[in-house]
């Protein structure tokens, strides 16, 4: 079961999409200025004007 070889590439496709699909509409934004935070679909600047924005993919949180 642990062979890396076997897994289906319908799968990796699936994973691929939901990869995607997390990239373009769970961005996590967090303003280093104001602190503010905001899910965006790509990284953009802060409603404050602050360019000094950190954004994280949402999907590479560990999902407890
Ligand atoms: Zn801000």
């Amino acid at each position: 079961m642990s062979d890396s070889s076997s897994i289906d590439p319908e799968e990796i496709r699936t994973w691929q999409a939901k990869i995607q699909q997390a990239n373009r509409n769970n961005l996590l934004c967090h303003c280093q200025v104001c602190d503010r935070e905001w899910v965006s679909s790509r990284p953009e600047p802060c409603s404050c004007g602050s360019r000094q924005v950190e954004s994280i993919a949402c999907w590479q949180f560990p999902d407890g």
